[in-house]
């Protein structure tokens, strides 16, 4: 029965950290997996998480199934903080969500729930957006186009293009937009970008579809749910992806959020009837220590406290890191102008090179980074950034 299965290709990031690991340049450095790296070049386990689970454990009581949803703590605290306290998708009782084994999860979820209301509806993603958004949402049986979104010539969004795009969407048709710290070309939109996208979906009647898998990552928890909060005020129908993997630091608890906002009450309770069948027909329930660990966090003022501080240092790591680059690729006298790197957000920029300048990085440096030269900011430090520098500063003469 699977003898005649061919192999595929490995996952290049995947391919690229093993290559990376059997590296013995001392000064190797990886810029691709996308995980938060401190100075160290470590991931640490957040001290507000660390405290939570001390807790959890001395008051855990049973290991019994949860439900598909997950708790209704976890979802009431998630819900608040993606829409705000007082949002009036909240205030309508028009919200539901499930706690779903990560952003991943989310996004899968939602894409078998959407096609169910239209088998086949169409979603708009960018052009780039993150690879994984192509299985996650295709396999569910979403038809996929893409709309444009950056310039890799200029470094800048193609904002006139992606509305004109836009402009021939309509009802019966999902958008899909990245709430803030774009994967993978860090670019986001303003907030008077955000308001033309949201009185095109309130006019056209397309469905947005956002993922939210950097709430925190670019300037705050509330700054980078703007957009996200608007179109949610400015349409009756929409879902959200939300990820705890990069702002809890929970990547391989699996931890997120499915979130769709419905016209009225009552279709919101039918809905969710489905939703929570898709779930059961795929994994049953989410995993419960993620989720137990976010609640706890997001519900008790002192964790929380120290998390969003724990949260703050990420970022403002990230948003140092981007402008100390800009500033040491200057110095090095790189040829080319990098601004764009500080003015973009999260985790990660293209460096703007091409594939064979990533090629000679990794051959004659030891930079790995994956071929779009999409490089991951949290991978540079104090220690390495010189010597990173000067390597690309060489390889573009
Ligand atoms: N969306 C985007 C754009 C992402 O970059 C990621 C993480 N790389 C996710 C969703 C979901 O990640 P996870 O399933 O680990 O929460």
């Amino acid at each position: 029965m699977f003898d005649h299965l061919s192999s595929l290709p490995a996952d290049p990031i995947l391919g690229l950290l093993a290559a990376y690991r059997a590296d013995e340049n001392p000064r190797k450095i990886d810029l691709g997996v996308g995980v938060y790296k401190d100075e160290a070049g470590h991931t640490p386990v957040l001290q507000a998480v660390k405290e939570a689970e001390t807790r959890l454990l001395r008051s855990e009581e049973t290991k019994a199934y949860v439900g598909p949803a997950g708790t209704a703590g976890f979802n009431a605290a998630m819900q608040e903080l993606v829409l705000g306290a007082g949002h009036p998708a909240l205030v309508g009782n028009r919200v539901r969500s499930a706690q779903t084994p990560g952003g991943c999860g989310a996004l899968r979820v939602l894409a078998e729930f959407a096609n169910r209301a239209k088998e086949h509806a169409t979603i708009w993603v960018s052009d780039p957006t993150w690879a994984n958004h192509v299985p996650l949402l295709g396999n569910a049986g979403l038809q996929i186009k893409s709309y444009p979104y950056y310039d890799r010539a200029t470094s800048s969004l193609k904002f006139d293009a992606m509305v004109e795009t836009l402009k021939q969407v309509g009802e019966g048709e999902l958008v899909l937009f990245h709430a803030c710290c774009h994967n993978p070309c860090g670019a986001d939109l303003s907030r008077e970008q955000w308001q033309v996208l949201a009185e095109m979906a309130q006019k056209q009647g397309f469905t947005p579809f956002i993922d939210m898998a950097y709430q925190g990552f670019g300037d705050s928890l509330d700054a980078d749910a703007y957009g996200l909060r608007l179109m949610a005020e400015s349409v009756p129908e929409m879902l959200v992806a939300a990820s705890c993997s990069k702002n809890f630091g929970l990547y391989r608890e699996r931890v997120g959020m499915a979130m769709a906002i419905y016209r009225d009450a009552d279709s919101a309770d039918r809905g969710q009837s489905q939703l929570l069948n898709v779930v059961r027909g795929n994994y049953s329930m989410p995993p419960n220590h993620g989720g137990a660990i976010v609640e706890a966090i997001l519900t008790d003022a002192g964790l929380r406290a120290n998390w969003e501080a724990e949260l703050t240092e990420m970022r403002e790591r990230i948003n140092s890191l981007r402008s100390g680059l800009v500033e040491s690729l200057e110095k090095a006298g790189a040829v080319g102008d990098f601004h764009f790197i500080q003015q973009q957000k999260g985790m990660f920029s293209f460096l703007g090179i091409t594939p064979e300048q990533v090629e000679k990085l990794q051959q004659d440096y030891s930079i790995y980074m994956v071929d779009s030269s999409r490089i991951s900011i949290a991978g540079l430090s104090q220690n390495n950034m010189e010597y990173f520098c000067a390597s690309v500063a060489e390889v573009l003469e």
